[in-house]
């Protein structure tokens, strides 16, 4: 898995310098662990990581 994650919403960004949530561009490629969300809204997982959109998200971001 390639990619950067926006350091705010964690979502993994493949193509592109811009987060498509907040439309920031304050990624990281130091990230470790990914969740891929198919089913947000009946998630365990993305009510804890507070993800509202099916998409690929950093478990653990570095920095
Ligand atoms: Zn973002």
């Amino acid at each position: 898995m390639e990619g950067k994650a926006c350091k705010k919403c964690r979502i993994i960004i493949t193509r592109g310098e811009k987060c498509p949530i907040c439309g920031g561009n304050d990624l990281t490629t130091k990230w470790s662990s990914y969740v891929i969300m198919l089913n947000a809204e009946k998630s365990e997982i993305a009510k804890i990581l507070n993800i509202n959109i099916n998409s690929i998200f950093a478990i653990n971001i570095r920095e």
